[in-house]
Order: C-alpha cells, then sequence, then structure tokens
C-alpha cells in the first residue's frame, strides 16, 4: 500500500505520519524534512531550496522530485509501501510521481487529504515549538510544554521552525491554496482521494484515517 498524506501546513501530516510508521511500518518519506536536512548539510540541493523555504515559497518541481526518486531508490529493495508527506505539491509533481511510481514499480498510491480550516492553522503554526534534541511537537496554544520552552519528553530547548512566523505562514498557505490544492482534483478524478475532518485531537484523527485504510486496502 502506498499513501499521500495531503493537507496544509500544520494540518498534522508530521504527526499522522509518525503514527502510520508505527502502525503499519511504512517507509515515511517527507520532502520537507529531507529539504531541512540538506540544508542543515550543506549540500547543494540545501543551499538552492533554503531562501525559498525561509519566505514559504515551494521548490522547484525538478529538483524536489530528484530528491524523493533518490530516497526511494535507498529503500525500494526492502520495502513496497511508502507514505508519501508533503508530496505532491503541485500538478506537475503528479505527473512527475506517475513517473517515478511506474519507474520503481510502485502501486498507485491513495490520497488522504487533512481538512483543517486557515485560522486553526495559524494558531497551530505560529504556536508550535520543536524540541531541539528529540523533535517532539508542542503547541503554545493547544499542548504547551510543562515548562515554558523545555521539552516535557528530554528536557531538551524548545525551538520555532524558521518558517513558522505569521509572515512566512501566511505565504505558505497561499501557495497551498493557489498552488498544491488543485493536486487534488486530479487524484479525485482517479477515484483515489479521502477527505478527513482533521481538526479533532491527534488519536481522533488517526482513527479516522485508520478507518479509511482498513475499508479501502
Ligand atoms: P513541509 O515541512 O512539508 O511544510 O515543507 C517545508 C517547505 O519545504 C515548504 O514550504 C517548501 O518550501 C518546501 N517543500 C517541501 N516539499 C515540497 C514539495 N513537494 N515541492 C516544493 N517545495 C517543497
Amino acid at each position: 500500500m502506498n499513501l499521500i498524506l495531503f493537507g496544509p501546513p500544520g494540518s498534522g501530516k508530521g504527526t499522522q505520519s509518525a503514527r502510520l510508521v508505527g502502525h503499519y511500518g511504512m517507509t515515511h518519506i517527507s520532502t520537507g524534512d529531507a529539504l531541512r536536512a540538506a540544508i542543515r548539510n550543506k549540500s547543494e540541493i540545501g543551499m538552492r531550496a533554503q531562501a525559498i523555504m525561509e519566505r514559504g515559497g515551494l521548490v522547484g518541481d525538478e529538483l524536489v522530485t530528484d530528491l524523493l526518486r533518490s530516497i526511494i531508490g535507498e529503500h525500494r529493495d526492502t520495502t513496497d509501501s511508502f507514505l508519501f508527506d508533503g508530496y505532491p505539491r503541485t500538478r506537475q509533481q503528479v505527473m512527475n510521481l506517475d513517473q517515478v511510481i511506474e519507474e520503481f514499480n510502485l502501486s498507485p498510491p491513495a490520497v488522504i487529504q487533512l481538512d483543517v480550516p486557515d485560522e486553526t492553522l495559524i494558531l497551530r503554526l505560529t504556536g508550535r515549538r520543536l524540541c531541539a534534541h528529540c523533535r517532539a511537537v508542542f503547541n503554545i496554544y493547544f499542548s504547551p510544554a510543562r515548562q515554558n520552552g523545555v521539552c516535557d519528553i528530554c528536557a531538551g530547548p524548545l525551538m520555532k521552525r524558521v518558517d513558522d512566523n505569521p509572515e512566512t505562514t501566511r505565504e505558505r498557505l497561499r501557495v497551498y491554496h493557489g498552488q498544491s490544492r488543485p493536486v487534488l482534483e486530479q487524484y479525485q478524478e482517479r477515484g483515489l482521494l479521502y477527505t478527513i475532518d482533521a481538526t479533532g485531537s491527534a488519536d481522533e484523527v488517526f482513527r479516522k484515517i485508520n478507518s479509511v485504510i482498513e475499508e479501502n486496502y
């Protein structure tokens, strides 16, 4: 089974991906995580992506597809089941993914859309704090750490992602509505789109995702 977890920034793709990996043993590919790692490693891809990501735009289709292809290539021998998180994000990327799926002889992915209204997303993104050590996620509005700025799990320092500031958040949502939402129509036409109300708790959302998978796969 291959899945695309699709939704605006802050819709819970990262949180739900971790649960899906734990439950179904899927191989998680987050193009956002891969790009952030490339920036940390100061690789050429990272250098090209950094400024675009900091202002909330989309990295070029070709660059991000090459990255995706190389990650699939690393794992394809040992897995049949990928979870795509944050890819595809444009119509062109849908076509690129079709090609990659064929190249690696994978089954066509279903799309689970996490639906959350913009007002909630803005609070989730601007309030999000990540542990610099164990990457646990907190939110100053919805799920604050017990001690301000300190991780409940490992006592590491809590940080903000550079692109979680109010200005970049607005731009990321604008880009999502303009360029990424149209991706859904393509999967809807293929009968592969499942939409979930993702405003509830992480547990509730995971239960809904599970029902979709169990009813259809
Ligand atoms: P994310 O962690 O998925 O929110 O991604 C963070 C940032 O990485 C996005 O705002 C984009 O700048 C970039 N990015 C991640 N995935 C893609 C993609 N599939 N296409 C283009 N840019 C991407």
